[in-house]
């Protein structure tokens, strides 16, 4: 008996799309807000993951942006252009933008009905055009969020102030969006973003593409409807090569021709494939780790170094202290005599309180004899956020150290909790006079 062959039912891709894009939008406005990830200019600091990088702490914001750089290299590598069409802000606001002007056109035509096209048309653009200066400001508000404190920012747009160096970047910030979502749009990807071609280097003949398979079964055969080519944003005909620069995978096409040919009871013809011969994505019977596929020295070198960047990361943050002191022997004068007739020296002190809590740091020394410590307040009470830099003088009775130089150790301690730290030191002491 023979039996009709089973059509599976439409991909669906582009739900999928617009919720991830939902989420990425509340993650692009959440991480300035929640101080996930933001570099605060005025203040020099970089926050990361809640913490307060100091701007002095390179080797963390060196290891983090590297993991992430090599982090995307490795999905492209894997899944393609998974991050243009999935992850990247340019195309999730220039889809935005391309979905707000049509549904404004289609509720002109619906409600102004009686107005001639012209009008419609003038109209259909100065209401998109309104709309997009708004959510222009909000997008710029939110980038410029990166980078000064969100609060301090909105001071300064509530103010219209676009003298200050804050307010200025948002105002050209706004123009620059306005400009990119109004015109602009996916001509960035293909004119302007260097991406595109470091996919072309970083994908093999295993990488996620879509690739239109005509011809594979019997039963599969264009019917020459176009809407493969009409759906896709990027302007292109994915049926003419699988390798073209425009297409960012997104899949749109897969769906759009699924739909189409289930309308004839007939397979889609356009498909995720692992390379432009392997199998589908669909059909995928790899397991993870096989499909990782770390035979293959290029796959390999890029996640090996990922992983380097992660480790680093990792120790980097697990050697932070909240608290740094750094002392140093000032020798513009070797030693001084003061008013009660002590021999000094003097001694450079700079704490940074990298933490969220006040903390308090004690120096005291050890390994020269009837010495003490000199310094306005012993412990210095340091406020969350903040840097002390002064300095502190040893004393000595001056017939207690020997002439010349005398080793000993001076010692910080934070409170409340911190490791101590030891510093070797010299304490230069005047010849005796005979
Ligand atoms: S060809 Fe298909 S997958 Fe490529 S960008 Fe266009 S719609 Fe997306
Ligand atoms: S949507 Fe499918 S059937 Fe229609 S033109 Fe594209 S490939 Fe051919």
């Amino acid at each position: 008996m023979h039996t009709a062959a089973v059509i599976p039912p439409p991909r669906t891709y582009h739900s999928k799309r617009m919720r991830i894009h939902l989420f990425c939008l509340l993650v692009f406005i959440a991480l300035p807000f929640f101080d996930i990830i933001r570099f605060d200019i005025p203040k020099q600091r970089f926050f990361f993951a809640g913490q307060e990088l100091w701007i002095n702490e390179f080797a963390i914001i060196f290891f983090a942006i590297m993991f992430l750089m090599f982090s995307i290299a490795a999905a492209s590598m894997l899944y393609g252009r998974v991050y243009c069409s999935y992850l990247c802000p340019q195309m999730i606001f220039s889809e935005a933008s391309l979905r707000l002007e049509d549904r404004i056109k289609r509720f002109v035509t619906k409600r102004f009905i009686q107005l001639s096209p012209g009008k419609r048309t003038w109209l259909s653009r100065a209401l998109f055009y309104a709309a997009l200066l708004v959510g222009s400001t909000f997008l710029a508000f939110v980038f410029i969020s990166y980078f000064v404190e969100p609060r301090d920012l909105l001071r300064r747009l509530l103010s219209f102030d676009i003298v200050t160096a804050g307010g200025f970047a948002g105002a050209v910030t706004t123009i620059f969006t306005f400009v990119d979502f109004a015109f602009v749009r996916t001509r960035f990807c293909t004119t302007v973003c260097p991406y595109g071609y470091l996919q072309g280097m970083l994908s093999d003949k295993q990488t996620l593409l879509v690739a239109y398979r005509d011809g594979v079964a019997k039963d599969k055969a264009c019917i020459e409807c176009g809407k493969c080519v009409r759906i896709c944003h990027m302007g292109i005909d994915i049926r003419k090569s699988p390798f073209q620069i425009e297409c960012i995978h997104c899949g749109e096409c897969v769906e759009a021709c699924d739909a189409v040919l289930a309308r004839l009871k007939k397979p889609g013809l356009i498909h995720y494939t692992w390379g432009e011969k392997g199998e589908e994505l669909s059909a995928s019977g790899q397991g993870w780790l096989k499909r990782l596929g770390l035979r293959d020295a290029k796959r390999f070198a890029v996640m090996a170094v990922m992983l380097c960047y992660a480790g680093g990361l990792t120790v980097a943050l697990s050697m932070r202290q909240q608290v740094q002191v750094r002392i140093n022997a000032d020798r513009t004068v070797l030693y001084r005599t003061n008013a009660a007739g002590e021999v000094t020296n003097t001694f450079r002190l700079q704490i940074e309180n990298r933490g969220s809590e006040p903390a308090e740091v004690r120096i005291d020394l050890e390994g020269l004899p009837q010495a003490h410590v000199i310094l306005s307040q012993n412990p210095l009470r340091i406020a969350a956020g903040s840097e002390y830099q002064g300095t502190f003088d040893v004393a000595v009775p001056p017939d207690a150290p020997a002439p010349g130089v005398n080793h000993f150790q001076l010692r910080s301690q934070a409170l409340p909790k911190g490791e101590p730290q030891a510093y070797k030191m010299t304490f230069i002491a005047p010849q005796r006079k005979p």
